[in-house]
Formats: structure tokens, C-alpha cells, sequence
């Protein structure tokens, strides 16, 4: 079957990473997680003192942009490409709480976009590709021939992201989990660069509550549908 490309989007803890990583493996298909990208140019901020709490120096992440440097090494292990900054893993430094509830600001800097978009782009330019996000089927691929729009409902998807965060010994409250969901789902959908929106096209997917199972047949007859 000719490769095709798959774009997914939708909101925060979603699940989105769950199914185009299972996705990727069925069709051995390449997987990019997006908002690993975001949430290095994040920590790159953080470690760099250019966003705190009460203050963003977003010129200066401007300006220091060109010595950014991201790229995915892919862990057989793991069955995905780990997330790489300046040459460091830091796979583990991006899923936390903090770099949470400061990627969203971080994602609304057009330079920082145009930078990521672009990689993005590249990495796709040979299809057979799954790559999940906010923009992916709007911006990065608007010509994907498969474009998925994955939702639940806010309670759902802070449970799941409490539960995740817990499992990996992390000290959060749910209420702390939820308002950060809230939070970004906000900042996401009402940016003025590329806000989420449901892409034309888009086949929406609630998974509230369907099994990773069921929404990986359902995502794989899609692939069937619209991959001829
Ligand atoms: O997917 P994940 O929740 O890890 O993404 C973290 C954040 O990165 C999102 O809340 C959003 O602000 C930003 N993002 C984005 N565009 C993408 C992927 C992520 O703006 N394509």
C-alpha cells in the first residue's frame, strides 16, 4: 500500500501520543511527537532563566534560536524517537509539571513555530509518517491524506495525565493536573499563530470512553478508507 501521511491533533493528554505510536508501529510508519519539539524549546527557556513564573524574556529566546538544536534518536526498546537538545536526551526533563505549565507561552511565539514547522515539514517530506500535535493537519501537513481530531472531555484527560505523572512518582494534585489541562487547552485554542482548530477534513474521535484497542481499529480502517 502507498505511504501516506497521518496527521493528529486535538487537545491536551488526549492520548494522542498512545495511538500514533501504535499506529507508527503497525504500518511501521515513522512517529514524531510535536509537542516533544515545543516543550525542548521549553526547557532550553527554563534551564536559560528566559521564563520563570512571573516573567518571559521572550526576545531573547528569539534570539537565541539558532543554537537550538532538536532532533528524535530512535529507541528500539522504547518502539519511539527520544527527544534530543543540543545533543542531550532530555526525554525525561520535558514530561514534567513545570515545562507543562510554561510550554503553552512558549507556543505562542511565531518565530519559535516557524522554526519547529519547518523541521516538522522535513521530517515528513518522504511520507509514512504519524505525527501528533496541535497544527499538524491545519499548518505542518495540510495535505495529509488522513487527518484525525482526537477529544474527551477535560475530567478524563486530567485523570489520565494525574495518573501518568503518579506512576512516575511525581508529587502533583489532580486539581493542579486539571487547571494545567485547562490552562493550555485556553492557550492553545485561542493563540493568534495556528490556535487548534478542527482541521477540514478531520475525522473527530471522542475517546472518552473507548479502549486503546478500539480506537486503534478504528484508527486503522480509517488508514484503510483514505490510504488508497
Ligand atoms: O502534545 P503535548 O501536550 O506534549 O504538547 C505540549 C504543548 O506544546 C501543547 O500544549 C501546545 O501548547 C504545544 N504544541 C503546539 N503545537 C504542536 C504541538 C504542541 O503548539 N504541534
Amino acid at each position: 500500500m502507498k505511504k501516506i501521511t497521518i496527521a493528529i491533533d486535538g487537545y491536551s493528554s488526549t492520548g494522542k501520543s498512545t495511538i500514533a505510536k501504535e499506529l507508527a508501529r503497525h504500518l511501521e510508519y515513522v512517529y514524531v511527537d510535536s509537542g516533544a519539539m515545543y516543550r525542548a524549546v521549553t526547557y532550553f527557556a527554563m534551564q536559560n532563566g528566559y521564563i520563570d513564573a512571573e516573567f518571559f524574556d521572550r526576545d531573547t529566546l528569539i534570539a537565541a534560536l539558532p543554537y537550538i538544536k532538536l532532533h528524535f534518536e530512535f529507541n528500539a526498546g522504547l518502539g519511539f524517537g527520544e527527544m534530543f537538545l543540543n545533543d542531550v536526551n532530555v526525554e525525561k526533563e520535558i514530561r514534567t509539571i513545570e515545562v507543562s505549565s510554561f510550554v503553552s507561552k512558549i507556543a505562542e511565539v511565531s518565530e519559535v513555530r516557524a522554526k519547529l514547522v519547518e523541521q516538522q515539514q522535513q521530517m515528513g517530506n518522504q511520507k509514512g509518517i504519524v505525527m501528533d500535535g496541535r497544527d499538524i493537519g491545519t499548518v505542518v501537513f495540510p495535505d495529509a491524506e488522513l487527518k484525525i481530531f482526537m477529544t474527551a472531555s477535560a475530567a478524563t484527560r486530567a485523570q489520565r495525565r494525574y495518573d501518568e505523572l503518579k506512576a512516575k512518582g511525581d508529587d502533583v494534585s489532580y486539581e493542579e493536573v486539571l487547571k494545567n489541562v485547562q490552562e493550555r487547552d485556553y492557550i492553545d485554542t485561542h493563540r493568534e499563530d495556528s490556535p487548534l482548530v478542527i482541521a477540514d477534513s478531520a475525522i473527530e474521535i471522542d475517546n472518552s470512553d473507548l479502549t486503546r484497542e478500539e480506537q486503534l481499529r478504528i484508527v486503522l480502517e480509517l488508514v484503510l478508507r483514505f490510504g488508497k
